[in-house]
């Protein structure tokens, strides 16, 4: 599909990282962007830059979803390109220091990721099919945000890694379930970017983790992430996929 002012977007975690590069860049093409993100300030900031919409949402919450996606509409209809990367990435082995895995803490990443992802994507289409077909056809496109932890988590990501492969299994049935509606769903498994989640570490430890990936060593940027989801939004082929964005990267154990 074409993007231009005629087209209504909508980024989950677009407050931040790789969610700020892809609002950036679908506004850049004139698209209408609407920012879903529990941060307040950095949201309202954002919006007031690059002039679009923020909504203050927690995905993991359906209402909130449910009452966000009306709010957007009335502002700037209904959204074509949903692009999912709100996210958190917590750290816990399956058994530390003689303590089982906190459950809170694996229900809430499962929340946030997982189902904060379907409640958003079910919302979108459902929305999506009262849209008129385009010239090619398509009613819409997802795209999901996955990790490669997904197909090689490490230690210490159990929680994650369930979250992540979640993202990666549901791809081509959501993308089965919606083919007659004319909306794709796909999903990038990013390797490490340098976003606000991994510029946590110490300078030194995320220089070692560019170093560690074998072309180009380095940390990929938000900016060629949203490169990528624009590519996607643009190309009708490319449906019910996961595509790793990773440099040739594999994790290691830990
Ligand atoms: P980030 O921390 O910079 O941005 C995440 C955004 O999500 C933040 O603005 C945060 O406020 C928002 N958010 C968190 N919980 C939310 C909720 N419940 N409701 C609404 N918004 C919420 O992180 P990032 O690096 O840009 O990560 C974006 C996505 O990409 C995440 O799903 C992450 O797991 C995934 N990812 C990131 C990397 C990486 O290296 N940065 C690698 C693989 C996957």
């Amino acid at each position: 599909m074409i993007i231009d002012e005629d087209m209504s977007a909508l980024v989950t975690g677009g407050a931040s990282g790789l969610g700020k590069a892809v609002a950036k860049a679908l506004n850049n093409r004139g698209a209408k962007v609407t920012i879903f993100d529990l941060d307040c300030e950095a949201g309202e900031s954002l919006a007031a830059k690059i002039k679009c919409q923020f909504v203050k949402v927690d995905v993991s919450d359906p209402e909130s979803v449910a009452i966000a996606f009306q709010t957007a509409k009335d502002q700037n209809g209904t959204a074509r390109i949903v692009f999912n990367c709100a996210g958190l990435c917590p750290a816990e082995k399956t058994v530390s220091r003689g303590n089982a895995h906190a459950t809170e803490k694996f229900t809430k990443t499962i929340n946030i990721n997982l189902l904060g992802s379907l409640y958003i994507c079910s919302q979108a289409a459902k929305a999506m099919a009262e849209l008129k077909q385009l010239e090619t056809g398509e009613r819409g496109v997802i795209v999901n945000t996955a990790s490669i932890a997904a197909f090689d988590g490490q230690m210490g990501q159990v929680a994650y890694a369930a979250s992540k492969g979640g993202i990666v299994s549901m791809t081509l049935p959501m993308a089965r379930d919606l083919a007659a509606l004319g909306i794709r769903v796909m999903a990038i498994a990013p390797g490490i970017f340098k976003t606000p989640m991994v510029e946590a570490f110490p300078e030194e430890i995320q220089d070692q983790l560019g170093k560690n990936i074998p072309f180009p060593s380095r940390l990929g940027c938000p900016d060629e992430f949203a490169s990528l989801g624009i590519h996607i939004c643009e190309n009708p082929m490319l449906n019910g996929e996961v595509i790793r964005l990773d440099g040739g990267f594999r994790m290691p154990p830990k």
